[in-house]
């Protein structure tokens, strides 16, 4: 195998996002996105490494078109997917049970057991395998690689993975904690050791996600000990539309004393809680630009943000004992300054300390943001998940992996 290209695709419901990679430097080659597949409007952006981004709109039908239509772009940059250069096509997939700790070569079998575990990720898991199917029937000689969201967290002990549940009961239904956003708290504390000029191992993260969905995790030596969300991305964080953690009995009041149905309780906490059911926004650039005009519905929903964020920073603190370093991540984590001071506001005598001028600063690329003598450091540090799933496949496949001729 002589190649270096992996081809990253994130397969939504109506949408395929992608980018081409090149793996001997890491480098960026395209990337792109196809939206609203399967309706009149669909459209197709792909932008070349150093080149202008190109439009495309108009119906395309299916996935199978959309993955053709994108081959047809990357070929006018002489990047074809028929190319000898392209090792692997490497999939995120959300969600992989307790089977799939690592990533992982997709055979029949491989694919059987993730169409088994849509029931707990019907949203996600569907349009993942339909990504997956759409470019095996495109290039069938070529490894398709799957990454698990879920990954990451399967090194939690059953101490943080089972819920206080009967456990018969949860066992049957498989209900247990698999946390998600694992590509991005991988890759996120690894560049925080990475940052710290250390070895991972030596290194204890609290990772903090903070995106329109947001996670956090306790990170021990690399390796995962606990994390925000559950058996599906709801608990946890208070998030751009969803609820995050509340007592499960709020369920059934609901569907007793407000005669809801589950799927209206599902979309409810899913859909319109969070930032957005609690002040109408869950953009934080915009809750932000309320507080300042003294929106009092904009702060309350922010200060309701902001204590369960350090909940959970003093609970991964007890979780680890010993933390060299906190790291935020994602939309709001690398772009909020705000929320960075808020979040760990007060907490002097843990050692967290956050120097207001390099928070400050807006800048690309990971930075510390803790004065230099700070026990803990604070980091501010750009996730990239699709250099990860692409890193992970190529580990896997390309030179050196065992499937290497
Ligand atoms: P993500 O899911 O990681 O793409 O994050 C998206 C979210 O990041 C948006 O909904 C915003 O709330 C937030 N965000 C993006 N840019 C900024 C910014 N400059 N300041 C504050 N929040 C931002």
């Amino acid at each position: 195998m002589t190649g270096t290209r992996v081809l990253v695709l994130n397969s939504g419901s109506s949408s395929l996002k992608y980018q081409l990679l090149d793996m001997s430097d890491s480098a960026l080659l395209a990337q792109g996105l196809v939206e609203r597949i399967g309706e009149r409007t669909s459209r197709l952006r792909h932008t070349p490494a150093g080149g202008e981004t190109r439009a495309q709109d108009g119906p395309i039908a299916d996935h199978d078109a959309a993955l053709k239509a994108v081959a047809a772009e990357l070929d006018r940059d002489g990047l074809g997917l028929d190319s000898p250069e392209l090792v692997a096509i490497g999939h995120r997939v959300v969600h992989g049970g307790q089977r799939f700790t690592e990533p992982t070569v997709v055979d029949d079998s491989v694919l059987a057991e993730i169409e088994r575990l849509i029931p707990v990720a019907p949203l996600h898991n569907p349009a993942n395998l339909t990504g997956i199917r759409t470019a095996r029937a495109l290039r069938p000689d070529l490894p398709q690689v799957a990454v698990f969201d879920t990954a990451f967290h399967t090194t939690m002990p059953e101490s943080a993975a089972r819920y206080a549940l009967d456990v018969a009961t949860a066992d049957a239904h498989r209900v247990r904690r698999y946390g998600f956003h694992g590509t991005s708290h991988a890759y996120v504390s690894r560049a925080t050791a990475k940052l710290l000029g250390r070895a991972p191992k030596d290194v204890n993260v609290i990772v903090l996600h903070l995106g329109n969905g947001a996670s956090a995790s306790a990170v021990r030596g690399g390796r995962c000990v606990d994390t925000s969300m559950g058996l599906t991305p709801l608990e946890g964080l208070v998030m751009g539309t969803r609820s995050g953690d509340l007592d499960p009995a709020v369920i059934f009041h609901l569907m007793r004393v407000g005669e809801m149905s589950a799927d209206e309780i599902d979309t409810l906490l899913n859909k319109r809680s969070g930032l957005i059911g609690l002040c109408g926004d869950n953009d934080m650039r915009e809750i932000l630009r309320r507080i300042d005009e003294g929106d009092e519905q904009a702060r309350l929903a922010f200060d309701i943000y902001i204590h369960r964020l350090k909940k959970y920073i003093g609970a991964y603190y007890a979780v680890l004992g010993r933390v060299d370093a906190i790291a935020f991540t994602a939309g709001v984590g690398e772009n909020a300054a705000p929320v960075r001071e808020a979040a760990l506001a007060g907490l002097d005598e843990l050692g967290i300390r956050v120097d207001g001028g390099l928070n400050a600063v807006r800048a690309d690329g990971a930075r510390l943001i803790s004065p230099p003598a700070a026990r803990v450091a604070v980091a501010v540090v750009p996730t990239d998940e699709e250099l990860e799933i692409a890193t992970q496949t190529y580990a896997l496949v390309g030179k050196g992996g065992p499937e290497s001729t």
